[in-house]
Order: C-alpha cells, then structure tokens, then sequence
C-alpha cells in the first residue's frame, strides 16, 4: 500500500497538494513535519505535511517527496486546527496562512541554524585540580605566561568560574592569544563549543514581588475566575488607570502556578518598555516578548524554544503571535481588545488577532480574557447577551478622581472672534499654568481625521449618505461625494446640508501648524512630536516616550499614539484639538472610535496625585456623544451605538464582507469587478452593494475596485464566503480576468 502526505505550500493557490511518500520516510515522516517537494519541472518548495493518508490523487500523478526536514513536528495538531480555521474564516488558503504563520527562518530550506559560541575550560586531565600539580609546573618552567594564565584558570575553575569566551579569558588573565594556543595544544585547556540564545540575556534578575490588589481589584479578579467556570470568555471593562495590568499579572502568575502557559497580546504600539519592563520584573526568564521588529532568526529560535518542554511559559506580543506553538495554553489576554490594530489588513488573511486568540483559545480549551477601558461595541454586546462574563471596574486605584473635562464650543468662540488660532483660550491659560507649574500637556490630533473628507467650517458636521448614517468620502477628482459603504454619490454641494454655511471645506488642523503656534505662544518650551510621520522606527517611538517621561520635553504633540495605555505622572493638562474630525469619519464606527480616543487619550491626564484636565475642543458642544465623553459614561455611548447599528443593519447586527478587485489596468478591474458582481447579486439579495471605487483607488499603480456585502443573520455567513469563494475561481478561469487579483477582506475594520 502506498503512502501519500497533503502537504500545505507557501502559496496563494487551492488546497494542499498530495504527494507520494518514500518507503524510507514512512517510518519517520509525522504530521506537522516540514518536507521539501517538487513543483513544476525546476521548482522546489518547503512545505508542511497536514495529512498522512492512502489514497492517490485521481486527477493527477503523485510526485515523491523529497526529504525529510524534521524529526519532530515543527507545527503542533492545535496549530494546523488554527490555521485551519483561519483560512475557512477569512478566506483565503492554507498557504497564505502558513505564509504568515511561519517565521520566515523556518520556511526556507536551509535548516535554521542554532549560534554557537567557543569556549575555553581546564583540560580533562586537570579535571578537579585545586592546583597546579608539580609534572606540569616543570613542563612549563620556561613558559611564565602560560603558568600564570593556567594558574588563573585553576583558581577561576576553584572558585565556579570554568568555562569562558575566549577573549574574556584573554582579557581576564591577562594572556596573549599564543600563549592560550601553547595551553590548548598541550591539552592544559580545552576549547569546546556550545550553542547560545540570539535573543538578549536580560541577566537573571530575581523575580520581584507582585503587588498586592486593591479590594476592588481582587474582588473584579474573584468575579472573572468565578465568571469562567460557565464561561469562556470574559470581558473585563476597567476605567483607564483602574490597574487592569495588575490584575493580569496576578491571572497569569495563577495559570503559570498550575503549569499551564500564557498569552498576552498587546497592540504592536503598546508593545514599549513600561509594559514589557514590569511585566519581566515579575516572570524573569519564564517570559518572551515577541514583536515585529525580532529578526527572522530569533523569531524561528522562539519557535524552537516553545515546542520545548522547559521552555517560555508566558509570551507577551503582537498580533502575529497568534501563530506560535504553545503546547498548554491555559489563558489568552487581549489587552485593549478594542485597539484597530489588531487587524491585519495586507497581506492575507486579514485577520483580528482578538477573534484569532478567541478561537485559538478555544482550540486548546483556555480561558480568554478581554480587557479595555473602553471595550468595542462587538464584545460588550455578546457580554451584555451573556456569551461572555462581564466584570466592571469604574474606580481607579485608590480612588483617584477621573479626569475633569471641560467642552470648549469653538463654534462659539469663532463666531465671537475670542479665538483665532488652534487653541481656545482656556487651553492656553491651562497650558499656561502647567507649564509654569513645571508639570506637562498632552495635544491629542487625530490622523484619521485627515481622510478625505469634506467639513463644515461654522457647525463641524460632514454631508451623510442617506441610507448608511455614514459621513461621505470626499473624492477631490471627480468633485463628487461618495460613501464609502453603498456607493452612492452626488455632486459636492455648495452650501452645508445642516446649517447652510457656504464654508464647506476638506482643510482640518495638521500637526506642523500646531508646532509653529506653540512656539509663538511659548517660545522657550521644548516640544515632542508623535506621530506616524516623525516616526520611522521603535527607537523613534521609544525616544519620544523616554523625553517626554525624563521630563525633556514640556509639550507632546500626537495622533492616537498617544492613547496608547502610556503611564506618565506629570501631565497636568490634555488637549483634544480637534473632536469633530473624528466624529465626523466615513465609517460606521466613527463615533466608538472617537469615544474611545478621547476616553484613552484623556486618561493620560494626571495620575498619581492630582486630578488631571481635559479641554475638549469642538463645534458640536451639544452632541450626545460629546456628552457621553465628559460624564465617562460607556454605558450611554454603547445604548445609542446599538441603536444606530440597529436601524443601519450594522455589526453586530450583520456581518460585512468587502471583496477587493486588483489590477493595473483600471479598465480591466472595473470589468471584473462588474462581472463578479453581476453574478453574485442576483443569488444574494440586498446584500450587495457596488462595485464602486474606494476612496483610495489606486495603489502602487494597481487599480482597485470594491464589492460590500452585508450579511444579516440567519443568512450563514460560511454558505455565502464559499459562494463568494466559488465565484472568484470561476472569474478568475476567464481569460478576460486571469490576471486581476481578489480577495475578501471578512469582518474589515
Ligand atoms: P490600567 O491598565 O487599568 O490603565 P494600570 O494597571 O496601568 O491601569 O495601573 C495604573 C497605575 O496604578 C500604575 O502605575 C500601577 O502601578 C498602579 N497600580 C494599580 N494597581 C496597583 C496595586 N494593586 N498596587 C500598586 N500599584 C498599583
Ligand atoms: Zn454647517
Ligand atoms: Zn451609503
């Protein structure tokens, strides 16, 4: 009986291929293993063995495989459930998932080589010597140096102290390179190899005590444990500076008590130091911290380190994260579940690592905890429903005082002329006082607000698409308004359809103006800037925490960088410049989305000691939304979300796909994207809108196009993906459109 492996290959196309296994792999190849295999006449690829079965492939002759890479499994049954599901839910292939699965430095065919390092030991046969024993002091009675370095070596070996690198030796007993070869080729010393990390050595630090919790805390912590008997999941929603990090630290040491391991996800921004520093005080050598910016080589080393039995036992890290092997995982955190970032948006699959740590939880049968100050309308509602638990904790550690915000109507003020610039005259004398008081300010922008997008300069509203209750995208181009949702469009009108000003305009506030009037006002303070823009690297990032935490800088200027769960002590004063810039987004979840910048970013306001301010400027003072903000109150924002994504058939009312169509040519995709569609609408009924052009059309010269659906249950959202799925392969076999590239972005944020 032949044997045959489905082997998953690196690439975007189909299912596994099958190939026939060598009589002499039979015994050895495993599940999960790496294979190298032909492709083609000339090509060869590393691949992943998911399948071990007997049965030959009808529609085509099995080749061999080639070699064997791995002795054991590089990829655990838990993983290949993963990413199995991930490319059902998303939609795209296994070969795309492993693509982004695996470090590079496992994928390719050169086996990822461990570091070896050399080092120099007493020789074997001074083995438990306490000192130099006489035969070898005469040998070496005209060798001074070389006496004086092995003397040095005993006494070193004596003391603990045996095994050096080679230019610590030298450098230690003070000896030339010749004169530790004359010992070596005498056998007196022995050089000999070993592997090392490539990840830091942090030195082994002792595990510092962990806080004690507040009652509050421990009380919010008995109800999560108490919360996951029945439960899964639970939603833990904890006011900014409510010491949400605390109790993690306290769940996790609790799991890792029990021999079970931890994943803690983190947005990749709040991935800095002041997280990852306290959280290694407490687990030393027991944690990983896993980013993006780890080289390939280390990132394969981790790998390696976790499919050991003694190794990492709590990863902290990025989204990517997701993908690492954990052999018992017993409790998955994500940290500020609500954060954007945690969806992949290029290139495939288009995961939301908190919907992937959900089911890979799941998959391992762990608990999974969701943490926010201000949780996304999706997970509150499913706690709400009861699918998750839900635990509040609306009081921050000992009792500080949430921050005081005060609305700052620059509608009004414009019109009475009292302000001309960016900044309300109470912000300056606010600014005024903490920076003469030797305290700090934050000025919050947001970035997002620069989309193109069209304002009114008197009441701060944008034109909305009449059946989507989003603001429409400006499209300079054409002239024309478009949403971004259904497609619909009209000309740019000339006066505002709310209050009928003609100052409609797409200019907003930037960052460098901001810089230039700070400076006229307060010439002799030091400004930082935070932004996506001055910002190439980490480094960069981390610079301009560590100026601003040292106190090198007075003013920080920043886009949501800021929001980020950044702990300062001195920030007196924060400024929200511009509200309405982001209330006014083209997107469904413009208003979730401003509250939880202003709520986060506000937060940053004074800890510690005294209570902080907050000056929210905006030209709709009056706005439920706005008024949400200044009461901290969650709870009013969440009733009238529901209540708009009721009404509009949004999430978590449906699902929503968005199809992409890829091309050079504008015309070609324009076509396919018809076609598709043309084919597709019929089978799903007011489901489908477009295609039309994003907003964004043209991309690194390839011309895009863009299908919506929205998916109102009890339509199955799988039925329709694989319809969806079923039509791309069909439109891709014409040769009209072979080249054009599609693909479903599921859940797009
Ligand atoms: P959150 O993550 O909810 O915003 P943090 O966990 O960062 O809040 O806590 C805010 C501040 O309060 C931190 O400086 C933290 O060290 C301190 N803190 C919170 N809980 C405790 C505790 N139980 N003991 C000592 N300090 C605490
Ligand atoms: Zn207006
Ligand atoms: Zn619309």
């Amino acid at each position: 009986m032949n044997r045959y492996a489905d082997i998953i290959l690196p690439l975007a196309f189909g299912s596994s291929l099958t190939y026939l296994v060598p009589q002499t792999m039979a015994e050895h190849i495993k599940v999960g293993c790496r294979v190298r295999v032909p492709l083609g006449p000339h090509r060869h690829y590393t691949g992943i063995v998911s399948r071990l079965h007997e049965e030959a492939p009808r529609d085509y002759q099995c080749k061999p495989v080639d070699e064997l890479v791995d002795v054991r499994p590089l990829l655990l049954k838990t993983q290949l459930d993963f990413w199995q599901w991930m490319a059902d839910y998303y939609g795209c292939t296994l070969g795309e998932v492993m693509k982004a699965g695996l470090p590079a430095g496992l994928k390719r065919t050169e086996n990822y080589r461990p570091k070896r390092c050399r080092y120099v030991r007493l020789g074997r046969s001074l083995a438990g010597v306490d000192t130099c024993p006489d035969p070898v002091r005469q040998s070496l009675s005209r060798a001074g140096r070389q006496q004086k370095a092995l003397d040095y070596m005993i006494t070193q070996t004596v003391l603990g102290h045996g095994a050096w690198t080679l230019p610590d030796f030298m450098a230690a007993a003070g000896c030339s390179r010749t004169v530790l070869d004359g010992l070596t080729d005498r056998g007196l010393l022995e050089i000999f190899e070993q592997e090392v990390s490539r990840l830091d050595k942090e030195g082994k630090s002792e595990p510092c005590q962990i806080q004690e919790l507040s009652q509050a805390q421990q009380q919010a912590m008995d109800t999560i444990v108490c919360c996951w008997q029945s439960k899964q999941v639970c939603l833990l929603h904890g006011v900014t500076s409510s010491g949400k990090t605390e109790i993690y630290l306290h769940l996790i040491k609790d799991c890792l008590t029990r021999g079970q391991q931890v994943l803690l996800l983190l947005p990749e921004i709040a991935l800095t130091t002041q997280i990852t520093s306290r959280l290694k005080k407490v687990f030393a050598d027991d944690m990983v911290v896993y980013h993006s910016k780890f080289s390939e080589s280390q990132r394969a080393e981790i790998w390696n380190r976790l499919l050991e039995k003694d190794g990492y036992r709590l990863v902290v890290g990025v989204r990517s994260s997701v993908f690492l092997p954990f052999r018992q995982l017993g409790l998955v955190i994500v940290d500020e579940e609500h954060e954007l970032s945690y969806k992949q948006q290029e290139p495939a699959p288009r995961y939301h690592a908190r919907n992937a740590a959900l089911m890979l939880a799941r998959l391992h049968g762990a608990k999974t905890l969701l943490g926010s100050a201000t949780p996304s309308i999706e997970s509150y509602n499913r706690a709400v429903e009861g699918k998750y638990g839900l635990v509040e904790l609306p009081i921050r550690y000992q009792n500080l005082p949430l921050p005081e915000i005060l609305v700052e109507d620059i509608r009004e003020l414009r019109r009475r002329k009292i302000m001309q610039g960016s900044f309300s005259p109470v912000l300056i004398d606010k600014m005024t006082e903490a920076l003469s008081a030797g305290d700090q300010v934050m000025l919050f922008l947001n970035r997002r607000g620069y989309a193109p997008l069209l304002s009114c300069r008197n009441c701060g509203s944008s034109p909305r698409c009449p059946h989507c209750d989003v603001s429409l995208h400006y499209h300079k181009k054409t002239g024309r308004l478009q949403c971004h949702y259904c497609g619909w469009s009209q000309a740019v009108p000339t006066t505002c359809p709310s209050c009928g000003s003609r100052e409609l305009s797409d200019r907003g506030i930037g960052t460098e103006k901001i810089e230039e009037e700070l400076h006229e006002l307060f010439p002799s303070v030091k400004l930082g800037r935070m932004d996506t823009d001055s910002m190439k690297s980490r480094e960069d990032y981390e610079q301009a925490i560590t100026d601003f935490e040292e106190h090198r800088t007075d003013i920080l200027i920043g886009t949501q960088m800021l929001t980020k769960g950044l702990d300062f002590d001195r920030v007196r004063v924060v400024g929200i410049l511009d509200a309405d810039s982001m209330m006014n987004f083209p997107d469904f979840r413009a208003h979730e989305r401003a509250f939880q910048l202003m709520t986060q970013v506000s937060g940053r306001a004074g800890r510690k000691d005294r209570r902080g301010t907050v000056i929210l400027q905006t030209r709709e003072a009056n706005h439920p939304l706005i008024r949400a903000v200044v009461n901290h109150n969650y709870r009013q924002l969440y009733v009238e979300e529901m209540q708009q994504r009721h009404l509009f058939s949004y999430p978590p009312y449906s699902h929503l796909i968005d199809v992409w169509f890829k091309h050079r040519d504008a015309l070609v995709v324009k076509n396919a994207a018809q076609c598709y569609a043309s084919w597709v609408a019929p089978h799903l009924p007011e489901m489908v809108f477009g295609p039309f052009s994003p907003a964004i059309s043209r991309v690194k010269g390839m011309c895009l196009q863009k299908l919506s659906l929205k998916i109102v249950p009890p339509l199955s959202l799988s039925k329709i993906k694989e319809y969806l799925c079923s039509a791309r392969e069909t439109l891709l076999k014409s040769p009209d459109y072979r080249s054009v590239l599609i693909f479903l972005d599921v859940d797009p944020v």
